[in-house]
């Protein structure tokens, strides 16, 4: 059966080339990872298929790229300078830091014994820098902690540059910082990461079944692209998890943590999807107000502008409520990695590891390799065909002549290669290549000039 356990990944990421501790040459800097060349290839096709099924495949979506640093402004009217923090403890023994509600209750001190713990205080997650040369209060500007506020802050450019009216929304793909306290479990919990965030508009009152559709569109989205359905739970947040800003959240649950023994357990966030209501348009409109949990609220004295939406039917002016699925690209794509991992024991007892990826997400759809790396005519063949099917465009190909035929196969399955195009000493005689297919390793004879059309057809 296929999925595996993070340690599994993270071994195979490494050898493969799709993940890498961040400056790892000097130490590393802990909380970042580097995406290699099959990693890259990867990343990008998650984020691919996902801007493809939410802004091109309907009818109500524009996109938005943002700008990462932003004015302290922002993110004072967005609550964030208040409340984005966590509740963190230090041990006075070891003098480590920690994440209070993250805390394992029998995690060891390594001075010896329990953790002598201070009580928990609020660290705000934002990183901040300054802007321009001078380093003061005034220039102070922080890098996003979510690609969320850059899609608020343009709601009124997008509607009158587009003449959107509702229902529709806006998406954007992009990076997101965070100062976690405890970076930890490879790229699910890092300092700086993708999200892929959608802040859908709605008239208030048609909120509920709104955020009802997102959350079926974004399971089904999973699921198409592999996701076992055992593997993803939706999780209905309530009471004090509920975050101040929303009305209702359904978080989508991945099986980040199979080797945990309660059931429960482990299962983590992959993907929230909220029910924000107006909180964000009120706050960030000139004169609006940004409330909080405590019943206290921010005036908005700096706002520009007001970003309110004119209902043409009754003639006035609303603030919409949002419907905001939010997803990380990193979590989304350890998801993807672990879900689609088995190793196998073939007849004779031969093992191989192989991600069943789905292929519009495989960093390689087509490997060419020649039986033999010494021989000329077989090598040329080879490269002749990777280059047509490199000149059609369509397929990212390779030129694989790395090894023996069974260790270049073994690397194709390893990286989740849909199909190796093999070129063997017949093939200069009957100009016909063996086609193989991952996942049931069946081989196919097919003509040397129509590869892109076969593998075209069966990638559709
Ligand atoms: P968590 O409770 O796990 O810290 P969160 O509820 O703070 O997550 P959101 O603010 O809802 O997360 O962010 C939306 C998505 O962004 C998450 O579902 C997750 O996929 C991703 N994400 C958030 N924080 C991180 C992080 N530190 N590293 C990687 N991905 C993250």
């Amino acid at each position: 059966m296929a999925g595996a356990t993070m340690d599994k990944i993270v071994s195979l990421c490494k050898r493969r080339g799709f993940l890498f501790k961040g400056s790892e040459l000097y130490g590393g800097l802990q909380g970042t990872w580097d995406y290699g060349p099959m990693g890259v290839e990867l990343k990008n096709n998650v984020k691919r298929v996902w801007w493809s099924a939410n802004v091109y495949e309907r009818d109500d979506m524009e996109g938005l790229d943002s700008a990462i640093l932003m004015n302290r402004k922002v993110l004072k009217y967005s609550g964030h300078e208040a409340t984005f923090s966590d509740p963190m403890v230090d041990c006075r023994k070891c003098k480590k830091r920690f994440r209070a509600d993250h805390m394992d209750a029998k995690e060891k001190c390594a001075s010896g014994g329990q953790h002598d713990l201070t009580d928990p205080r609020p660290f705000n997650l934002m990183f901040k820098t300054t802007v321009g040369p001078v380093e003061d209060e005034e220039n102070i500007a922080y890098l996003r902690p979510e690609t969320a506020q850059g899609i608020f802050v343009n709601f009124k450019n997008v509607i009158d540059s587009t003449n959107r009216k509702l229902p529709f929304g806006i998406a954007q793909i992009g990076k997101a910082y965070r100062n976690e306290i405890t970076p930890r479990n490879f790229i699910f919990r890092v300092r700086e990461f993708e999200q892929m965030e959608i802040e859908y508009f709605v008239m208030p009152g048609t909120d509920e079944e709104s955020h009802e559709r997102w959350i079926e569109a974004r399971v089904a989205w999973y699921h198409k692209y592999g996701i076992r359905p055992d593997n993803l739970r939706k999780y209905v947040v309530t009471g004090d998890e509920l975050a101040h800003y929303s009305k209702a959240t359904t978080d989508l649950m991945y099986r980040f943590f199979p080797e945990r023994e309660e059931e429960d357990r482990q299962f983590e966030e992959v993907e929230g999807i909220a029910n924000r209501t107006d909180f964000d348009l009120a706050g960030h409109t000139k004169g609006g107000k940004t409330r909080f949990t405590d019943g206290t609220f921010l005036t908005n004295e700096h706002a520009v502008k007001k970003q309110t939406y004119l209902d043409t039917k009754t003639n006035q002016h609303l603030i919409p409520y949002v419907i905001e699925p939010s997803g990380g690209v990193d979590r989304i794509t350890l998801a993807f990695l672990m879900d689609s991992y088995e190793e196998q024991t073939l007849e004779g007892g031969k093992k191989r590891t192989v991600l069943h990826l789905h292929p519009d997400l495989s960093p390689v759809k087509v490997a060419v390799i020649p039986l033999a790396r010494n021989k000329p005519d077989l090598v040329e063949m080879g490269k002749r065909i990777k280059r047509d099917l490199q000149a059609a465009g369509r397929l990212r190909s390779l030129f694989d002549d790395s090894g023996n035929i069974g260790k270049c196969y073994a690397r194709q399955d390893e990286i989740g290669t849909p199909f190796c195009v093999t070129v063997d000493h017949q093939s200069l005689e009957d100009q016909q290549v063996t086609v193989r297919h991952r996942d049931s390793m069946a081989q196919d004879r097919i003509a040397v000039d129509s590869p892109d059309e076969y593998l075209q057809e069966r990638l559709r």
